[in-house]
């Protein structure tokens, strides 16, 4: 592969996507399937299925082409290829399901695909067409199916990720791309536990700060984010609660969960000012909650807003939201050397019942009434 000659002020926009040049995706299976795992031996994204799919992009050839998929493997790629060095990279996080009914359904597919599509230009990553990792993902999950599993609590968790390929080293968005989506088998985040997590409000780092990458999945976010996570772990706390970069104030996100507490009568989670992503599972509990009735605010929640509540005995809860977890109860929170202990340091009630009410859409056991499934 030959090297391009260095681009000084190369930094006009990429020419648009040429849809057309797609095609349908080609599809070229195993001739080595492997043994899948039993259920009960499932863990978080250890084991992978038996293909992956994939679409290249290339500015000097009109956009993304060629998508396929093909057995899952390892990609080949140049020392030089620029996401190793300027982390021009970012990702998504969805789920099947394997219904009571043997049906295989994805959640909320096109709100994520519709996030990996939005998020892409505040990297200078091409925006992937929404049709496109639709039929990319639905293609891969259809070929995979047998992989998906079916005792209560698993799921196969899908990943798209697009990372630049080009082999330049130039500080400039990359002209070469891959889209690729690989999925793993996972098991029950919880168990049958729901155990309460024990978090610790971080006010020495920061993880994403309003204007920079929080509001996109990028794979930055999440290197920024270790340092605190391994500090509070030797604490003995299972995460941090991000506050803002700016006066480490007004609570963020619980780890990579979106936060939401329940104050009184009130359903409060913070607002989407650029240092917090857009959670699919913050989406679909804000509206849950606000089908059934709950006043649901998206405000600056501050830390003392927080203590006077605790004090006052209306701070009812405190959880995490994702798709990892769907729900995780927050039972202590540590603040300034001391741990604040929150519902008796047991799961709370709306906690609860989001976690069965999301859980039941998912997995079929109740009526779809937002279309957020969709079936395979
Ligand atoms: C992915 C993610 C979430 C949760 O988003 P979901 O779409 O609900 O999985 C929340 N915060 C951060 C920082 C994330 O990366």
């Amino acid at each position: 592969m030959s090297l391009p000659p260095p681009q000084s002020g190369d930094l006009g926009p990429s020419p648009a996507p040429n849809q057309s040049a797609r095609g349908p995706i080609s599809i070229h299976l195993t001739s080595a399937p492997r043994a899948r795992p039993k259920d009960a031996d499932l863990v978080f994204g250890r084991v992978f299925t038996d293909h992956m799919a994939m679409v290249d992009y290339d500015a000097d050839q009109g956009g993304w082409f060629d998508p396929r998929v093909v057995p899952y493997g390892p990609l080949v790629l140049d020392p030089a290829a620029a996401v190793f060095h300027y982390a021009q990279e970012m990702f998504d996080g969805l789920k099947a399901f394997r219904g009571a009914d043997g049906k295989v359904r994805i959640f909320r597919l096109d709100r994520h695909c519709k996030r990996l599509h939005d998020g892409a230009p505040r990297l200078c990553i091409p925006s992937v067409p929404q049709d496109l990792s639709h039929a990319a993902i639905t293609t891969l999950v259809e070929t995979d199916r047998a992989w998906v599993p079916s005792s209560p609590g698993t799921s196969l968790y899908i990943r798209p990720t697009v990372i630049a390929t080009e082999p330049f080293l130039g500080v400039r968005p990359a002209k070469r791309y891959v889209f690729f989506v690989i999925a793993s088998p996972v098991g029950g985040y919880h168990g049958d536990a729901f155990t309460p997590a024990r978090i610790l409000v971080e006010d020495k780092y920061v993880r994403a700060a309003v204007g920079g990458l929080g509001g996109v999945k990028a794979g930055a976010n999440y290197i920024a984010s270790l340092r605190a996570a391994e500090d509070a772990k030797a604490k003995g706390y299972a995460q941090v609660l991000w506050t803002d970069a700016h006066e480490h104030r007004y609570l963020e996100e619980v780890g990579t969960m979106n936060m939401v507490a329940l104050i009184g009568d009130e359903i409060v989670t913070p607002p989407l000012t650029g240092s917090i992503l857009e959670g699919v599972t913050r989406n679909s509990i804000i509206t849950l909650l606000r089908d059934w009735g709950f006043s649901v605010s998206e405000r600056p929640l501050g830390m003392e807003e927080l203590l006077r509540a605790h004090k006052a005995g209306t701070l009812r809860e405190i959880f995490g939201c994702g798709t990892a977890a769907v729900i995780t109860p927050v039972g202590t929170l540590g603040w300034k050397g001391e741990d604040l202990v929150i519902n008796g340091g047991q799961p709370g009630e709306v906690a609860r019942r989001l976690f069965e009410a999301i859980t039941a859409i998912q997995y079929g056991r109740a009526p779809d009434t937002h279309g957020w499934m969709t079936e395979v």
